[in-house]
Protein backbone atom coordinates (compact mmCIF):
# COMPACT_ATOMS: atom_id res chain seq x y z
CA UNK A 1 0.00 0.00 0.00
CA UNK A 2 2.64 2.47 0.95
CA UNK A 3 4.63 1.08 -2.16
CA UNK A 4 1.86 1.88 -4.64
CA UNK A 5 1.65 5.54 -2.53
CA UNK A 6 5.54 6.64 -3.40
CA UNK A 7 4.88 5.47 -7.23
CA UNK A 8 1.87 7.64 -7.38
CA UNK A 9 4.06 10.77 -5.99
CA UNK A 10 6.73 9.40 -8.14
CA UNK A 11 4.73 9.07 -11.24
CA UNK A 12 2.87 12.81 -10.35
CA UNK A 13 6.24 14.84 -10.10
CA UNK A 14 7.66 13.10 -12.99
CA UNK A 15 4.54 14.32 -15.02
CA UNK A 16 4.99 17.95 -13.46
CA UNK A 17 8.66 17.81 -14.34
CA UNK A 18 7.69 16.87 -18.12
CA UNK A 19 5.01 19.09 -18.12
CA UNK A 20 7.30 22.16 -16.73
CA UNK A 21 9.56 21.38 -19.52
CA UNK A 22 7.48 21.26 -22.14
CA UNK A 23 6.07 24.46 -21.21
CA UNK A 24 9.52 26.46 -20.76
CA UNK A 25 10.52 24.87 -24.17
CA UNK A 26 7.70 26.40 -25.93
CA UNK A 27 8.13 29.79 -24.26
CA UNK A 28 11.55 29.95 -25.07
CA UNK A 29 10.57 29.04 -28.87
CA UNK A 30 8.05 31.94 -28.92
CA UNK A 31 10.84 34.71 -28.32
CA UNK A 32 12.99 36.10 -30.23
CA UNK A 33 16.56 35.72 -29.87
CA UNK A 34 17.74 38.84 -28.20
CA UNK A 35 20.39 39.62 -30.33
CA UNK A 36 21.61 42.92 -31.88
CA UNK A 37 19.47 42.56 -35.43
CA UNK A 38 17.51 45.38 -33.59
CA UNK A 39 19.92 47.44 -32.86
CA UNK A 40 19.70 50.81 -33.13
CA UNK A 41 22.56 53.52 -33.67
CA UNK A 42 22.98 57.13 -33.98
CA UNK A 43 24.22 58.82 -37.01
CA UNK A 44 26.94 61.19 -35.86
CA UNK A 45 26.54 63.97 -38.35
CA UNK A 46 22.67 64.19 -38.44
CA UNK A 47 22.23 62.55 -35.25
CA UNK A 48 19.56 60.34 -36.35
CA UNK A 49 18.99 56.92 -35.65
CA UNK A 50 19.22 54.11 -37.82
CA UNK A 51 19.27 50.01 -37.72
CA UNK A 52 22.89 48.93 -37.51
CA UNK A 53 22.13 46.39 -40.15
CA UNK A 54 21.06 49.04 -42.39
CA UNK A 55 23.98 51.78 -41.19
CA UNK A 56 26.91 52.66 -43.04
CA UNK A 57 29.90 51.52 -41.07
CA UNK A 58 32.56 53.65 -41.62
CA UNK A 59 36.02 53.99 -39.30
CA UNK A 60 36.80 57.59 -38.83
CA UNK A 61 39.77 58.75 -36.38
CA UNK A 62 40.46 55.30 -35.33
CA UNK A 63 36.67 55.06 -33.96
CA UNK A 64 33.82 53.21 -35.88
CA UNK A 65 30.79 55.48 -36.49
CA UNK A 66 27.47 54.46 -37.97
CA UNK A 67 25.88 56.34 -40.64
CA UNK A 68 22.07 56.96 -42.44
CA UNK A 69 23.72 57.40 -45.63
CA UNK A 70 27.23 57.81 -47.70
CA UNK A 71 26.79 61.74 -47.55
CA UNK A 72 26.55 61.60 -43.85
CA UNK A 73 29.81 59.44 -43.16
CA UNK A 74 32.14 61.71 -45.82
CA UNK A 75 30.39 64.98 -43.97
CA UNK A 76 31.19 63.41 -40.44
CA UNK A 77 35.10 62.84 -41.82
CA UNK A 78 35.17 66.53 -43.52
CA UNK A 79 34.13 67.83 -40.38
CA UNK A 80 36.71 65.31 -38.67
CA UNK A 81 39.91 66.38 -40.95
ZN1 LIG B 1 22.79 60.99 -41.52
Amino acid sequence: MLKLLFFGVLAYFAFRFVQKARLSGRREHGHPKSGSVDEMVQDPNCLTYISKVNAIKKNVGGETHFFCSQACAEKFQNKKM
